[in-house]
């Protein structure tokens, strides 16, 4: 079955709630206040079963002044506007002040009801029809007009007959369906139910049992859709758009306000600064601030036109910071309600579309004029390619990009994926990042590596995981690894034991000053033989810093001239010797005590200890109480 949603507008007593009655058959003035004082206070809801295949939900706004806030609400994602203007007194404040919401809420259709002709003459009643055509085309709004009364029935049929033309049309244009959303109107506790909630569903489909996230502007909650009720018919799916009365599960009614949103989008949240494409009705002045209608919620909005101007008078860009926190996703549209303006289109002050839903608060709005105007032009290529460029050398991943935009995350994803290949972009982790910012990170780890190598030139390379780290800082892990898998893959950059050097790096050949230390080193290791060297002891020896002196240690280890246990160094050579001769004694005795050790080898405790440590390590001995035997490797 297809739905389609409705909404009266019109100045209050222009007829808007009798008008639905005659065409629906109910009355949508419920509250007891409403029907003692005759007029609409909160929203109304009807259904309108046309046949088996179609059903159009009505929404009765209120036309007060003061209740302009519900009609907005009410106004927000609906597909045709019955704009309900009374023969007799014509174009009324309110009527000027909800065509101007309708439009800036994007509603593109448009029937004009002159009603209560049994009020007025024909010429009259002709004149408020042409009147109000004029404002619709005006904010380039489809209408068609019917002069009917409901007290008389006339031309009620023709009404009925305009209303689903401009429906039949409406039906033509397919609506948006990725997100399944709901801004909350009403709130109630049933009997024996619970919790239940009502609103228009705008975009996508809820099943009972489903698990939904109701977000407000500074709380969160989980609940399950227990039971679905679309104009009081229980059902097990209810599709956008359609009215909708949901009973969650798990949720408390004092948790849950007008204004929250119910959708089953894992990224949506609230925001505090919004970048949008805003439509003036009246010159705005920067700084000053007015009231932001989004779905059912409500914020105060300070307004800052982007790019240096003072006073917006005609579309533009405009930075909006909010008092309180909306939830809101990119391509919603608002209007904006000054407190004191009473123009021509009554407190409305503008209106537009978010193009950013959360914009970087530490970059200056005058940064981002190119990237929003391409989110403006429904440029998705360009945005995304300046997105990567604000961002980098940051990944922008499909996650961060979902319900923050006007252009949505598969288009933006699908426009990321044709800019690879040589383009400006490259891929990774779900993610796209500028190629660009990859080339100069590329190069600042080189360079990195190569001061490595300047300061530490017996260093055989810098650790991976450190240079991995420094990158990480900049650009996330992700564009990090992705750097440095690049550079070896190119050959740039040659890893050995988990360390990166230079592929040009020649180690301490390219030092004479290294060279001659270690070289000097490598003799006091010889001629201390089995005496060893402490790291004290070679640097007095050789007389260059500290630093420099582990270096030429650690040089020695990894070259195996040096076998370095507790704290001393022993010549490799000696101590392969030493083997020999331990292997011989294990030929001749079964075992070996400390002091056979020491007449062996002729060394103190000092050395004896460590070195025997040594071969029990390598298991050329094994320990056996306080004496040695021969280890796995002789056996
Ligand atoms: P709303 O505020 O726009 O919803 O207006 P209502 O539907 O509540 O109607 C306001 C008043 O106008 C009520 O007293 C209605 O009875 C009266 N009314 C509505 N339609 C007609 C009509 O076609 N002819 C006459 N004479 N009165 C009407
Ligand atoms: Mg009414």
């Amino acid at each position: 079955m297809k739905h389609v949603v409705l909404g009266t507008a019109g100045h209050v007593d222009h007829g808007k709630t009798t008008l639905v009655y005659a065409l629906t058959n109910v009355q949508t003035d419920r509250l007891p206040e409403e029907q003692r004082r005759g007029i609409t206070i909160e929203l109304g809801f009807a259904p309108w079963r046309i046949d088996d295949d179609l059903l159009i939900s009505v929404i009765d706004a209120p036309g007060h002044r003061k209740l302009v806030h519900h009609m907005i609400a009410g106004a927000s994602g609906i597909d045709v506007v019955m704009l309900v203007v009374a023969a007799d007194e014509g174009v009324m404040p309110q009527t000027r002040e909800h065509i101007a919401a309708c439009r800036l809420l994007g509603v593109q259709r448009a029937v004009i009801a002159i009603t209560k002709a049994d009020r007025a003459d024909e010429e009259l009643a002709e004149m408020a029809a042409e009147e109000a055509k004029d404002l619709l085309q005006e904010q380039g709004i489809t209408s068609s007009a019917v002069v009917c009364s409901a007290k008389t029935g006339q031309g009620i049929d023709a009404l009925r007959k305009a209303v689903l033309a401009a429906v039949a049309k409406s039906l033509q244009t397919p609506r948006r369906v990725l997100r399944t959303r709901l801004s909350i109107d009403r709130v109630f506790s049933v009997k024996g139910a619970g919790t239940v909630v009502t609103g228009t569903l705008v975009e996508g489909a809820i099943n009972v049992g489903e698990t939904l996230r109701v977000i407000g502007p500074n709380r969160e909650l989980s609940a399950s859709a227990r039971g679905l009720h679309v104009h009081g018919d229980s059902c097990e799916r209810a599709q956008a758009p359609t009215r909708l009365a949901i009973n969650l599960a798990g949720v408390a009614v004092k948790d849950v306000a007008r204004g929250d949103i119910l959708t089953t989008d894992p990224c949506v949240r609230p925001t505090r600064i919004l970048d949008v494409w805003l439509t003036p009705e009246h010159p705005l002045r920067r700084g000053s601030e007015a009231t932001i209608f989004v779905g059912t919620a409500r914020s105060v909005a300070k307004i800052q036109p982007i790019g240096g101007i003072h006073l917006l008078d005609t579309d533009g860009l405009v930075r909006l910071r909010l008092h309180t926190p909306l939830v809101v996703f990119g391509g919603d549209r608002f209007v904006l309600r000054g407190a004191l303006v009473d123009g021509p289109t009554g407190a409305v002050v503008g209106g537009g579309v978010i193009l950013d839903a959360h914009p970087p608060a530490n970059l200056r709005a005058s940064k981002r004029v190119a990237l929003l105007m391409a989110l403006h032009h429904d440029a998705a290529a360009e945005a995304i390619t300046l997105l990567a460029a604000e961002q980098q050398p940051r990944l922008v991943t499909a996650q961060a990009m979902a319900s923050r935009f006007n252009i949505d995350v598969e288009t933006l994803s699908a426009a990321a994926n044709t800019l690879l290949d040589g383009g400006p972009l490259m891929t990774m982790a779900e993610g796209w990042v500028s190629r660009g910012a990859v080339d100069t990170l590329a190069q600042r780890a080189l360079k990195t590596v190569a001061q490595h190598h300047r300061a530490e030139p017996l260093d055989p390379g810098l650790r991976r995981q450190t240079l991995r780290e420094q990158l990480t800082t900049q650009a996330g892990a992700n564009v990090a690894a992705m750097v440095v898998q690049r550079l070896l893959d190119a050959g740039a950059l040659v890893m050995a034991d988990n360390c990166v050097r230079l592929a040009s790096f020649k180690g301490a050949d390219a030092n004479p000053q290294a060279r001659q230390a270690l070289a000097n080193a490598s003799q006091r290791l010889t001629a201390a033989a089995l005496q060893g060297i402490t790291e004290g002891a070679m640097n007095e020896a050789l007389g260059v810093p500290p630093k420099q002196v582990r270096a030429v240690l650690a040089a020695l280890v990894r070259s195996g001239q040096a076998i370095h246990v507790a704290n001393i160094w022993f010549d490799a050579v000696a101590v392969k010797e030493l083997q020999s001769q331990l292997v011989a004694h294990f030929q001749q005795e079964s075992s070996l005590t400390i002091a056979q050790f020491k007449t062996l080898t002729g060394l103190g405790r000092r050395q004896s200890i460590p070195l025997l440590e040594y071969f029990d390590a390598t298991k050329v001995t094994k320990r056996q109480g306080s004496e040695r035997v021969p280890g796995a490797k002789l056996s």
